[in-house]
């Protein structure tokens, strides 16, 4: 686990887009924390930024005890969850929990290990051995998350990774994500539009604006607050 700290980072596009004016923000180990707002108001640059996907234009991040600016994704011990599932169709859920971690070569047993826990965790066990084409929506989303457990990361990343999902599916995949919180503990940045996605999840919630912070608070001081 670990903290992670911004420090007015700043997004300036190359076509002149100031997408991010100078955001600061200290998110505690273990804490989840909710970034909300309109569309087109920093949260998808800013979360990016914060995984390595998009360069830093001012302004530093750190992950637990290192300044990540100048760091690959794959050295900022963060993963993240996608709305698109992004799962090896020819591959079964074993073989694409098992995969990234192969490429890391870990031994065998600590890979079964890994993929036996996050799939209790997640009650995806039954599945393991079925290809993603042979899986409903909210299972593959699942296994979009056990993609992400199995690395035991120091922090999760998510970018509106139930947007895709039907009404009711998103309601229940959201019960999943805070079962999964209070078990895993793992700091996490979670971007959505949806005000009812971000209340339910969010230990705190961080509101967005034209690319600053308007609000911070927990969701009873941002929405309940006369
Ligand atoms: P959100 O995730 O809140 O919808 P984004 O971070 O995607 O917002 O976008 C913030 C602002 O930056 C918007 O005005 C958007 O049009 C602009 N933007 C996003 N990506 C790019 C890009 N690659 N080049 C230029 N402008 C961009
Ligand atoms: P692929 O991304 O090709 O599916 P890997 O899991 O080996 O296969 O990932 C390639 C690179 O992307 C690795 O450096 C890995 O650390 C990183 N990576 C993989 N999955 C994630 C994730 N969910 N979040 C962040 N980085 C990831």
């Amino acid at each position: 686990m670990a903290s992670i700290t911004l420090q007015d980072v700043r997004k300036t596009y190359p076509n002149g887009q100031e997408a991010v004016k100078g955001i600061s923000l200290d998110i505690a180990d273990g804490e989840f924390v909710v970034l909300v707002g309109p569309s087109g108001c920093g949260k998808s640059t800013l979360l990016r930024m914060v995984a390595g996907l998009e360069t830093i234009t001012g302004g530093e991040v750190r992950i637990g005890d290192r300044w990540v600016n100048d760091l690959e994704p794959a050295d900022r011990d963060i993963a993240m969850v996608f709305q698109n599932y992004a799962l090896y169709p020819h591959m079964s859920v074993r073989q694409n929990l098992a995969y990234g971690l192969k490429n890391r070569k870990m031994p065998a047993s600590e890979i079964e290990r890994r993929i036996s826990e996050a799939a209790r965790a997640l009650e995806i066990e039954t599945y393991l051995d079925r290809k993603p084409g042979q899986l409903s929506g909210g299972q593959r989303q699942r296994v979009a998350m056990g993609r992400a457990i199995v690395r035991e990361p120091a922090a999760f990343l998510f970018d509106e990774p139930l947007s895709n999902l039907d009404a009711k599916l998103r309601v229940s995949m959201r019960a999943e994500i805070r079962r999964l919180q209070k078990r895993l503990k793992t700091t996490s940045l979670y971007v959505t539009h949806d005000q009812l996605e971000a209340m339910t999840l969010a230990d705190r919630l961080v509101v967005l604006n034209g690319g600053q912070v308007e609000q911070v608070g927990t969701p009873i001081e941002v929405y309940e607050r006369p």
